[in-house]
């Protein structure tokens, strides 16, 4: 099970209820957090996220509102005793920032932190899962990032490895985690064999900032979730395109000609208020459109059956 806990909604300037960017995605105990704005420490104990716990951070670029946050939640997990070491990606500035931080206001961190400037492609995996940078379209260097989640094979069946006198033990570790194995008596099994057909993967989609790009397009195909920044509505499209952010007409035809299940609008300008003109902008082109907000909270199941829940805290 995914739990993606929408931590700050705000883009630009934060307004009541709606922090700087910040998206916690929670699987088998680790805290995979996209962007760090500002405040999010205090978004973190209202979701006892848990400071520490297995954690990576993944920076979408080096915009204000984007990573004003980060000092201050490595400060507070420094407090707290933090132990566990903890991973930083982010485009190349990202490095100067944490050591600026370190040289001019101190932060120091009870615990290893290891800050890695990164160009597209996979930064992070642990087992199954699966974290990719790709480079975006705003203004510098900017990321979104894709999560994905592909067991290697389906579910193992027991009979049938029985059945073909494979040797419990090491062998059915081999052939459930997808290798090919040559029995003493020559035989070759491939998991194919002895288990049931790959589950389709699961795959959740950040764009951080950006114009509406062919490489988010690309990844969102049949993704279970896309989480897109959606600034304006088509009535400022000039200015979207202008500043390097999306119109909420532009991400939801993006999202329908994906066939993503699940389209979250996020980082929309406070100039629009409580969100209704962007929401059902989008909803016009793609109805499976939900509107950020703090503290809302989207179960992914392994079967890809989503659940939304929001919490007014
Ligand atoms: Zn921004
Ligand atoms: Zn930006």
């Amino acid at each position: 099970m995914f739990e993606i806990i929408i931590l700050g909604s705000g883009g630009s300037i934060p307004v009541e209820g709606r922090n700087h960017p910040a998206v916690l995605v929670r699987f088998e105990g680790w805290n995979l957090l996209f962007d760090a704005g500002e405040d999010v420490q205090r978004q973190y104990e209202r979701v006892n996220a848990g400071l520490n716990k297995r954690t990576a951070i993944f920076i979408s670029h080096m915009h204000a509102d984007h990573i004003l946050g980060l000092p201050g939640l490595l400060l507070r997990m420094s407090l707290l005793d933090r132990m566990r070491p903890l991973d930083v990606y982010g485009p190349p500035g990202i490095v100067d920032f944490i050591r600026v931080s370190q040289d001019t206001i101190h932060l120091g961190t009870t615990f290893e932190s290891t800050v890695y400037g990164i160009s597209s492609g996979t930064v992070f995996s642990f087992d199954d899962l699966q974290v990719e940078a790709l480079e975006v379209d705003h203004r510098g260097i900017a990321f979104g990032y894709k999560v994905e989640y592909q067991r290697p094979t389906g579910t193992f069946l027991v009979d049938k490895a029985k059945e073909l006198n494979i040797p419990k033990g090491p062998l059915w570790g081999k052939l459930a985690g997808g290798e090919s194995v040559t029995l003493k008596d020559g035989r070759e099994i491939s998991p194919i064999d002895v288990t049931e057909p790959k589950p389709a993967p699961i795959r959740i989609i950040y764009s951080g900032d950006t114009r509406p790009c062919d490489v988010i397009r690309k990844a969102s195909k049949n993704a279970n979730v896309l989480i897109h920044e959606a600034m304006y509505s088509s009535s400022h499209s000039d200015l979207a395109d202008k500043r390097g952010h999306s119109t909420a007409k532009d991400v939801a035809e993006l999202a329908k000609k994906a066939n993503v299940d699940l389209l979250v609008l996020t980082h929309y300008s406070p100039r629009y208020g409580d969100g209704s003109e962007i929401i059902s902008e989008a909803k016009e082109t793609f109805s499976n459109t939900v509107l950020a907000r703090d503290l809302m909270k989207i179960n992914l199941s392994l079967d890809g059956n989503i659940s939304i829940t929001q919490s007014d805290d």
